[in-house]
């Protein structure tokens, strides 16, 4: 049986001034489950995480954990009743308590208890015998391990993070949001993550709710949402986009690349075809010495290099198509940089392209 939420957002709306902030957002977040809220700058994903910690008041919806309400339109249990933990990206230690003291700043119990916990959050965050160290006297990687064992010290069921790992470098990163991670699932606990980073959201999701101006358009595991955009705006968030047009005739649409399925659309429907640079492959057989496409690949269209840049693991070749002049990007693995004004012929992965009504 998939374990009951821990986290019930229900339709929750917010507006500052008469101006809608957060539009009916539902999300459910099970135990040990992380939901990333992602979107550009504004569309109120901070808006949200404050409204669940109690921050901000809701104007309509309901906030459950554990099946207890702790907001609606009527209730309003203030942030330090409601069992949820924070982490924001100023995650502030208090300057004049030890690394200890600070951990133990919000538990509860006998003294004997409280060392207890205090003791075997650090051994897990790997800051053991730092106890009586000073914040000042830490690393940004360090003091961001005390904030989020003093985060978790109270076990609350649910943790509130907003770009927790955006202060500190690269490469200290990766490791302390893998660990932070393994961390909260061990503890069960249930996670809400604000970030803009697709990167970021790709890496550390179970799920994903994709937010514009105020709502989700759309939610789900991270590869549904890379795979299956719910449009244009959703596709382009993940990663650089190609874009063809053409006109619906009997759910087929002709391009230059040869028929893509236009499933649902009436005849005549102008439509944008979507498809990623990493969709594009160069094909080299084209005049007759190799193989031909394979179906799945279409007609090969001829463009000319315009730039080849070299990206790291990767190559990104621009092209001015002979069809239309437009450009179109192919990422290529490795290094592949043609010079500008070599003519090559392309083709797409018609399985890997999205259809959508202009
Ligand atoms: P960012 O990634 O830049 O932090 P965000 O998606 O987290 O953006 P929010 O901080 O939730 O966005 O803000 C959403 C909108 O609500 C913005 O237009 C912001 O200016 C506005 N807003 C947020 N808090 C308040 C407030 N207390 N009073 C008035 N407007 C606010």
């Amino acid at each position: 049986m998939p374990n009951a939420p821990r986290l019930d957002v229900v339709s929750v709306s917010c507006a500052f001034a008469g101006r809608a902030v957060v539009r009916d957002v539902s999300l459910t977040v099970a135990p040990g489950e992380v939901m990333c809220l992602l979107g550009p700058s504004g569309c109120g994903k901070t808006t949200t995480l404050r409204l669940i910690a109690g921050i901000e008041r809701l104007s309509a919806g309901a906030i459950r954990v554990d099946g207890r309400t702790l907001a609606d339109e009527s209730l309003h249990l203030p942030p330090e009743a409601r069992g949820v933990g924070l982490i924001f990206q100023d995650f502030a230690l208090f300057p004049h308590l030890s690394v200890a003291q600070n951990v133990a700043f919000g538990l509860a119990g006998t003294r004997a208890e409280k060392a207890a916990r205090v003791a075997e959050l650090l051994r897990r965050v790997d800051l053991k015998g730092y106890d009586d160290k000073a914040p000042h006297m830490l690393s940004g990687g360090e003091q961001q391990r005390v904030a989020l064992a003093r985060a978790l010290a109270p076990r609350p069921g649910v943790m509130l993070m907003d770009e927790p790992f955006s202060g500190l470098d690269n490469r200290l990163r990766d490791g302390i949001r893998d660990e932070t991670l393994e961390l909260l699932k061990e503890e069960g606990t249930a996670v809400v993550l604000v970030t803009h980073e697709p990167e970021e959201a790709m890496r550390m999701a179970d799920q994903i709710a994709l937010m514009r101006d105020g709502r989700i358009v759309q939610q789900g595991a991270p590869y549904n949402i890379y795979n299956a955009p719910c449009d244009r705006d959703a596709a382009a968030f993940f990663s650089d986009i190609n874009v063809i047009t053409g006109t619906v005739n009997g759910a087929l649409t002709d391009t230059a690349f040869g028929q893509f399925l236009a499933p649902g659309h009436p005849d005549g429907t102008e439509v944008e075809i979507i498809f990623r640079p990493q969709h594009v492959k160069i094909d080299f057989d084209r005049g007759g010495r190799g193989p031909n496409p394979t179906p799945m690949d279409g007609t090969p269209a001829r463009g000319v290099v315009q730039r080849a840049r070299f990206m790291g693991h990767e190559s990104l070749v621009e092209f001015r198509m002979d069809f239309n002049q437009q450009v179109l990007k192919a990422t290529v693995p490795g290094v592949f940089l043609p010079k500008p004004g070599m003519p090559l012929w392309l083709t797409v992965r018609r399985d890997r392209c999205f259809v959508f009504a202009r």
